[in-house]
């Protein structure tokens, strides 16, 4: 089966083959148009802070960041599963997904809370490709990994909210059309529980003007992230998702989506790293052997492989769960740990395998090696995963 340079539908999982056809097609389509951004295209990305508009604009044109978009609003309707390979592909042909993964997970905050007229205003453009959604606006610099302590305040006025305050590391805001955003609509000190009082808009940036500054960070990795500075920003009430003061479990109710999907770039990048080491290994020759011939070399990059496939394996747990719409916190908090380690691991062993080659530009490992290291503090510090396992897997202690 081929998808022929569009993603296919949810008719065509369950009408031309099973979903292991599709997914088999999905995979070999993204892999194909990923030849078209070789290594040097995101060196050169990577060099010059650039976006990658170009593959970007053709994953969207294909109608693969709309994976998620039901079929009724024009989108594939396809789930997890796909979306996971999407992402997981891009990342292993050595490209860098995080450009443009937001959409993939942004969207479920609109699937699940946004109201018929919601969806039926924005996800027909999104599934067409003519918007983007690809910003998501909840950390501030005095509350970091303390959502409850966000002070960013949308005061209602009349038909309006009137948003006044200030983000930091607000992704791709340059890139995209709509920004989910998390702010408080009642002060913590004023409501019953520290989660309460939050509320979830979109705000529509091609009408922001000078109401939003946006500040670029400049990181280690190429990423469009910015501080963001709202000054009066208003926002018509029908931009609220689902009722006011509810906005955090709104949120949290699609982050799931969040740590499955980046788990999958990190089973990507982990992949990208056993794959070019496995070459390597294979090919350089020092004292007269290949250097993979040598225990030493040999057994971290095995190491690397199984503790990948032992992250696919919870991440493929979680997936099926969250694809049938049963509980996975679990599931999905472990994958995404369990993957961020083993790209980190495998980014080390490539580094090691590489000698003084993994730090010369021209051979991609020190670009993903930089951008792999992303995952184990964001979007959630693999720590907080640590904590929510222990205290509502195995019942200890709560710590904060
Ligand atoms: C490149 C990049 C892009 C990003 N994009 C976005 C975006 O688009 N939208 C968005 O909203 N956010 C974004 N973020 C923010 C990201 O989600 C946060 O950086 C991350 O959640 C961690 O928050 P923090 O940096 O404030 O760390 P802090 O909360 O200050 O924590 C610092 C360190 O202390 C540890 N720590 C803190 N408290 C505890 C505790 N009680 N127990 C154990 N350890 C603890 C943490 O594990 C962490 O390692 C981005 C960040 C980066 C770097």
């Amino acid at each position: 089966m081929s998808c022929r340079g569009r993603i296919p539908t949810r008719a065509d999982v369950s009408e031309q083959g099973g979903d292991t056809d599709v997914r088999a097609a999905l995979r070999a389509e993204i892999r194909n148009i990923c030849t078209r951004y070789p290594s040097h295209y995101w060196q050169e990305m990577d060099r010059t802070r650039a976006y990658p508009e170009a593959f970007v604009e053709e994953l969207t044109a294909g109608g693969y960041l709309a994976c998620l978009v039901p079929e009724e609003y024009g989108g594939p309707g396809l789930g997890m599963a796909e979306a996971a390979v999407i992402l997981e592909e891009i990342n292993r042909s050595g490209g860098n997904a995080a450009a443009c993964h937001a959409q993939m997970y942004t969207m479920g905050t609109l699937l699940r809370h946004g109201s018929p007229e919601q969806k039926q205003r924005w996800l027909p453009g999104i599934a067409a490709g003519t918007l983007r959604l690809q910003a998501f606006a909840v950390t501030e610099p005095d509350a970091g990994s303390d959502t409850t302590r966000i002070t960013t305040f949308a005061e209602r006025r009349g038909d309006r909210y009137v948003v006044n305050g200030q983000k930091g590391f607000i992704s791709r805001v340059q890139h995209s059309d709509l920004m989910i955003l998390l702010a408080r609509t009642t002060r913590r000190d004023e409501t019953e529980t520290k989660i309460g009082g939050l509320s979830v808009f979109v705000v529509d940036l091609r009408e922001a003007g000078e109401a939003l500054r946006v500040r670029p960070v400049e990181t280690m990795i190429n990423h469009e992230t910015n501080e963001l500075f709202f000054e009066d920003l208003e926002v018509p009430v029908e931009n609220r998702i689902g009722e006011e003061g509810q906005g955090f479990r709104y949120i949290m109710s699609c982050m799931n989506a969040e740590r499955l999907l980046l788990a999958s770039e990190s089973i990507g990048d982990a992949h990208f790293f056993i794959d070019r080491s496995t070459r390597y290994a294979s090919e350089r020759v020092v004292f007269d052997r290949p250097i993979g011939q040598n225990q030493g070399v040999q057994f971290p990059i095995a190491r690397a492989y199984i503790q990948t496939r032992a992250a696919m394996a919870v991440r493929d747990e979680a997936v099926s769960l969250y694809d049938q719409q049963e509980p996975c916190g679990p599931e999905a908090n472990m994958s995404k740990f369990l993957a961020s380690e083993a790209a980190w691991g495998a980014a080390n062993v490539a580094m090691d395998t590489f000698g003084g080659y993994g730090m010369a530009e021209e051979f991609g490992i020190e670009r993903k090696f930089r951008e792999a290291r992303l995952y184990l503090v964001a979007p959630v510090a693999n720590n907080f995963i640590l904590s929510f396992v222990g205290q509502h897997v195995l019942g200890l202690p709560r710590s904060f």
